[in-house]
């Protein structure tokens, strides 16, 4: 995994890989105490303590409720260029069936999704970027709340993130257990899906399971959308995009009542696209087949259609950029320049919405490995020092310091 000593990127992980076994003791300290989305006080107030420690030069708390930004200013000081490095910090609400001794203590609520990992990583670069200096220009560390659904990098950029600590590029990285450990995927364009929550009301008449001639049974309505939405994906988007529609939860009537013909049924579940015209079309299209179909059956039905996460689409520079700076810590046989892009959603894509930049994966695993949202997932402490320094080279790589016969005196 080590990449040759001669290259830049090995010395930040010659030296985080001495930090190891602290990274380790945070990284296990956080996944005792996990917090949900904005409520993350204890998680920020060690991140904000570790940061003073390590001596970075500013440290902003409470922006967005629990977020902190850190800022370093880099030794060469002559450049207005900065990077913004950027790590969620909430927990799930998953009762953690794990029994090793830094289980939760908190229950039923875990770190389901690694983001204790991502944090340790951000405060792992912080502490060797703030002892090593050695870019031109300011490395800002944003430490976001509530990325699990509750859109905290949009609080944290509706609460002016960008305009009070301006960067030129944003990275992210999540750890991914489908890839070994040692690998890095990063690819422009498309790394997750928009994340849309749809809702369907179907309003029917209520009456006897006896005589169903007498009312409008919304329950067979709910099932003859439920089929017909199959039709958007299959017949209505290009074969070429990608597109998911399922609906998975329904609720009508009540079980004690087996001859009760309910008056309301309702359907909720979710829409995934990467492009804005396919979002756009499903949107419409389900609409009108909702009403449709309902009207067909002397029922009305109306949708409910709520964008939340926008998809996350890496800038082509700053992503072939990410994937050449992972390659020189791993090699270029351990980075994975075409990842097939998930289904899944980031709110990081807020990010990439108004900034240039790039999201990564960090191989955690393998085959077999415990997936994300899982109440047996733990983040794999072996590579910490691998995402510190992953973190700390995207910022020492952006700002190159010149050499000295292009000082000006
Ligand atoms: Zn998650
Ligand atoms: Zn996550």
């Amino acid at each position: 995994m080590l990449a040759p000593l001669e290259d830049p990127a090995a010395g930040a992980y010659r030296r985080l890989s001495q930090w190891h076994g602290e990274l380790t003791a945070f990284r296990r300290d956080l996944h005792a105490h996990p917090e949900i989305g904005f409520e993350e006080r204890r998680t920020a107030s060690r991140v904000a303590e570790a940061l003073r420690v390590a001596g970075v030069d500013e440290v902003h708390e409470g922006i967005a409720k629990t977020g902190v930004v850190g800022v370093i200013r880099g030794r060469a000081g002559r450049s207005r260029r900065a990077i913004g490095l950027r790590a969620d910090m909430d927990a799930l609400p998953i009762a953690e069936e794990n029994d090793f001794a830094w289980r939760s203590t908190t229950r039923g609520m875990m770190h389901g999704c690694g983001h204790d990992g991502h944090t340790t990583m951000l405060v792992g670069a912080a502490r060797y970027l703030a002892d090593t200096r050695a870019f031109d220009g300011d490395a800002v560390l944003i430490f976001q709340p509530g990325e699990e659904g509750l859109g905290g990098a949009k609080a944290m950029i509706d609460e002016g993130l960008f305009d009070r600590f301006p960067v030129d590029a944003v990275y992210a990285m999540h750890n991914w257990p489908a890839l070994p450990a040692g690998t890095i995927g990063v690819n422009p364009g498309p790394m997750m899906a928009a994340a849309d929550r749809i809702e369907i009301v179907v309003q029917g008449r209520g009456g006897h399971g006896a005589h169903p001639y007498l009312a409008t049974d919304p329950v067979l309505v709910a099932a003859h959308i439920i089929t017909a939405a199959q039709s958007l994906v299959s017949r209505n988007v290009n074969p070429n995009d990608n597109a998911v529609v399922s609906l998975c939860s329904m609720h009508a009537g009540e079980p004690t009542a087996y001859s009760v013909i309910p008056r309301e049924a309702r359907l909720v579940g979710t829409v995934r696209t990467f492009r804005r015209e396919v979002q756009d079309m499903i949107e419409e299209r389900l609409g009108r087949l909702v009403e449709s179909v309902a009207l067909g059956f002397g029922a009305t039905a109306r949708l409910k259609y709520q964008r939340s996460y926008p998809a996350t689409i890496n800038s082509e520079r700053e992503a072939h950029f990410a994937a050449d700076v992972a390659a020189s810590l791993v090699g270029e046989a351990h980075v994975v320049r075409q990842l097939p892009p998930s289904m899944g959603a980031e709110d990081f894509s807020f990010m990439l919405q108004v900034k240039p930049g790039a999201y990564l994966r960090l191989g955690q695993g393998g085959e077999g490995s415990c997936f994300l949202h899982n109440a047996r997932y733990d983040f794999n402490d072996e590579v910490l020092p691998l995402g510190a320094a992953l973190f700390a080279s995207l910022v020492e790589q952006s700002l190159t310091v010149a050499p000295p016969s292009e000082n000006p005196r």
